[in-house]
């Protein structure tokens, strides 16, 4: 019996119907994979390209050490070659993410929907799971809201995280589990963009900057500093970059004011940026600096900030600027600094942190610590991993794993 009919859910109820177990999926929604649809904007980066385990692993930093023995049996390699073999063809884009060449997710749930009546999956969907009752140490049957009860002899849990609920991932798992005596670390959205108190950042929305650095400080100490591509919507900050950053920020928002500092031009020291600056302001002498700044700045949108950090007079003539005012726009351009309102709530999360803890299941094959029958996948397990494919790997590998085991252990 699988509960939840997302990504790992599906892929778990395949492989056990593929070992040819009786399997009966259930799911709340009336269709499967919800949340799977608008997976990287409805593109769907389905893993990262790296099939070196150990590499990958490495990429879910400390809770990476127990995915070790479930991606040694069904890694990345392994999920490329089971979407290939069923004529999904994938391209790899920036930073390793895989994306099926359709640029649509449907294809992706297309190959699981598939795959389950390949393995003559019964299907129950638009019937919420509403308990889950335990025998003898032993799970014994699923309570459906329409009062139904069903008994089945392995059990494999995917009801998701809370991220996005309108998708169905509400947090249901969570409740049985720590019913069951399991523990559950509280969720915060960790995959999330940032909204920013600075009025400006509101005005550049739409405005994307590549190759921007950005650093987060709080109290003057500097935490941790990426470079990439920053986005500015209405709210703040967001693209792969920062919401990578988002759970740091989280955390140290519960100590005081964060500040997320960006250097414009990462690359290029003071002395490089005050020789294009001189080069510029001597070319242009008789024009006014609020005219010619943009040749060096990336955007213009940026403009009416860096003359507002620097204090220098935007109608100033570029032969009257002096050393010091040249000093001020290049601080002005290598620390821009935006105040961290908060981080966007769980509706806007890509995944939540917290979840179940790791050390409560043998990821050899994906089974509970305290129930024999019980198996647990996907985003319903406290794992920490960057945006860019690791969530949706980590479905395919232990949905596959814990459909295996379930069979095995049933032989
Ligand atoms: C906007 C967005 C974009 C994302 N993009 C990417 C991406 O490009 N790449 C990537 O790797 N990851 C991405 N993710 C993360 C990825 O979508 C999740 O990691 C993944 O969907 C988790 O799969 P899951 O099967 O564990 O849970 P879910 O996909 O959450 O599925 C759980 C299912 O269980 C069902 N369910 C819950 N409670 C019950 C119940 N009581 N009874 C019956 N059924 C129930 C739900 O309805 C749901 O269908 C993205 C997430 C979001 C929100």
């Amino acid at each position: 019996m699988v509960i939840g009919g997302g990504p790992a859910g599906m892929m778990a109820a395949g492989r056990a119907g593929e070992r040819g177990a009786k399997v009966i999926l259930i799911e709340k929604n009336d269709t499967f994979g919800k949340k799977l649809l608008v997976t990287g904007g409805g593109r769907c980066n389905l893993t990262n390209y790296e099939p070196d385990v150990r590499k990958f692993t490495e990429k879910f930093g400390e809770t990476g050490k127990f995915l070790f023995s479930a991606f040694s049996q069904w890694g990345v390699r392994e999920t490329l070659g089971f979407f290939h073999r069923r004529d999904l063809e994938t391209k790899v884009e920036e930073e390793g993410r895989v994306f099926p060449i359709s640029n649509r997710a449907d294809s992706v749930l297309e190959v699981l929907t598939d795959y389950l009546k390949e393995g003559n999956v019964t299907i129950l969907s638009g019937i919420p799971v509403k308990e889950i009752s335990v025998s003898r140490n032993k799970i014994e049957a699923v309570h459906l809201e329409n009062g139904r009860k069903i008994y089945g002899r392995s059990f494999i849990l995917a009801t998701g995280g809370r991220a996005l609920p309108e998708t169905g991932s509400t947090g249901d798992g969570f409740t049985w589990l720590e019913k069951l005596s399991h523990t559950i670390t509280p969720s915060d959205p960790s995959l999330v963009p940032i909204a920013i108190k600075d009025e400006w950042v509101k005005e550049m929305q739409g405005v994307s900057l590549p190759g921007v650095k950005m650093t987060i400080i709080q109290n003057g100490v500097k935490h941790l500093n990426r470079k990439g591509t920053i986005l500015f919507t209405h709210f703040g900050i967001s693209g792969p970059t920062i919401i990578n950053m988002s759970k740091v920020v989280g955390g140290l928002l519960k100590n005081g004011e964060v500040v997320i500092s960006m250097d414009i031009f990462p690359s290029l020291g003071h002395g490089e940026l005050n020789a294009q600056l001189q080069t510029l302001l001597k070319k242009q002498s008789n024009r006014k600096i609020k005219n010619v700044l943009r040749a060096i700045l990336p955007v213009a949108a940026l403009e009416p900030i860096v003359f507002h950090l620097s204090g220098v007079d935007p109608e100033k003539f570029c032969n009257n600027i002096k050393r010091e005012e040249r000093m001020a726009l290049i601080n002005a351009f290598k620390n821009v600094p935006m105040s961290v309102e908060g981080l966007l709530g769980p509706e806007k999360a890509i995944v939540t942190s917290g979840g179940l803890s790791p050390l409560e299941v043998d990821f050899k094959t994906m089974r509970s610590r305290i129930f024999p029958n019980l198996y647990l996948v996907g985003d319903i397990l406290d794992i920490d991993r960057p945006s860019g494919g690791y969530s949706l790997q980590l479905c395919w590998t232990t949905g596959y794993v814990a459909g295996n085991s379930a069979v095995e252990k049933e032989k």
